[in-house]
């Protein structure tokens, strides 16, 4: 049986890997801090003896006994209202976190996928983004913190590869949506679906023109699977190419929910990236993957999922905008 740790496990993206890895017959060991993560979105796993938890924050030195086959690093606030709250924390687990990580690998002699971002990207010239793209990226904004300990975090790791010959990947993601997003997160999907069901108008920040290119959440993790059993070192972008304005999305959403509300103009928020859509070729050609999950299907499943939460959840919400 060979056995992967997964950081950030109890987070949105690390819970689903959990599962996948979990269904492929590994055993997985799961590790998070629970600052951004809950227990709740892996708590149907415990009962399996094939899957461990440690409460743990891997700033600090990782220890995990017995042997290692792979380490995905998934742990970090992903959200822009998350970094500008916990900034520290998010530098930290970046690059020390990484550079423990790294550590634990080399030391089993195990593979590691390290999950970068399209923050890389920072607010881009180049449309759209591809992987040999360096980027456009405030160090000093309030997306600082995240952008730089990514791009850090992919430096180290390369610098891993090269000096030690470590087995490493990269996977830069693209906006990721689907069940088990934290409702008062400050992303758009959740503040939406929030807003439809609470019967609130729909927040648009700035004039709604700028776009984002939104991929389901199963599509992802068959992406990051193909990619940690490939053989390439360098980063891949994997993301839906589906590209939408934001005012166009919360018109969406308004006819999905059957929400009676309308959108509201708020301010832009700091370095907002004025477009955003992956480039997808790499992924197509070495790992043969595209995404297969249109938005009105992936969206309907993520509606079914939030309507379904208890009335209290609900009122989970970040207004963002006010601070
Ligand atoms: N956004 C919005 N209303 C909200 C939350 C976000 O219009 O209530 C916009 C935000 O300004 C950005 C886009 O939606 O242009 C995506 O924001 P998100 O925080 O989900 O992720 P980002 O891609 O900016 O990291």
């Amino acid at each position: 049986m060979k056995s992967v740790l997964i950081t950030g496990a109890a987070g949105f993206l690390g819970s689903h890997l959990c599962d996948r890895f979990v269904r492929e017959g590994y055993r997985v060991i799961g590790m998070d801090n629970l600052i951004t993560g809950d227990l709740k979105n892996i708590e149907h796993l415990f009962k399996l003896k094939e899957f461990e938890f440690y409460h743990h924050d891997v700033s600090k030195f990782v220890y995990v006994p017995g042997d290692l086959d792979y380490i995905l690093h998934f742990a970090s606030p992903a959200s822009p209202i998350d970094y500008l709250k916990i900034p520290i924390q998010t530098l930290k687990v970046g690059s020390l976190g990484t550079h423990n990580l790294l550590g634990l690998a080399k030391a089993k002699k195990a593979r590691i996928l390290v999950a970068s971002t399209s923050e890389v990207y920072g607010d881009p010239m180049v449309h759209p983004q591809n992987e040999d793209y360096w980027g456009h990226v405030n160090p000093i904004g309030p997306r600082g913190v995240y952008d730089e300990a990514k791009r850090f975090q992919e430096a180290i790791t390369m610098a891993y590869h090269n000096v030690h010959g470590l087995e490493t990947r990269i996977v830069r993601i693209f906006n990721t949506y689907g069940p088990r997003m934290r409702l008062n997160d400050g992303r758009v999907l959740p503040a939406f679906i929030g807003q439809a069901l609470r019967g609130e108008d729909l927040t648009v920040f700035g004039d709604g023109s700028q776009t984002r290119s939104f991929c389901y959440v199963d599509d992802l993790v068959e992406g990051i699977y193909r990619l940690l059993l490939s053989d390439y070192h360098l980063p891949v972008n994997i993301g839906n190419p589906d590209e939408i304005t934001m005012g166009e999305f919360g018109e969406e959403l308004i006819r999905l929910t059957g929400a009676q509300q309308k959108l509201i103009f708020k301010p832009l928020p700091t370095d907002d990236p004025k477009q955003r859509q992956p480039d997808i070729t790499r992924a197509k050609a070495i790992l043969g993957w595209e995404p297969t999950v249109s938005r009105a299907e992936g969206l309907a499943k993520t509606y079914a999922y939030f309507k379904a939460l208890p009335t209290e959840e609900l009122r989970k919400t970040a207004h963002r905008f006010e601070s």
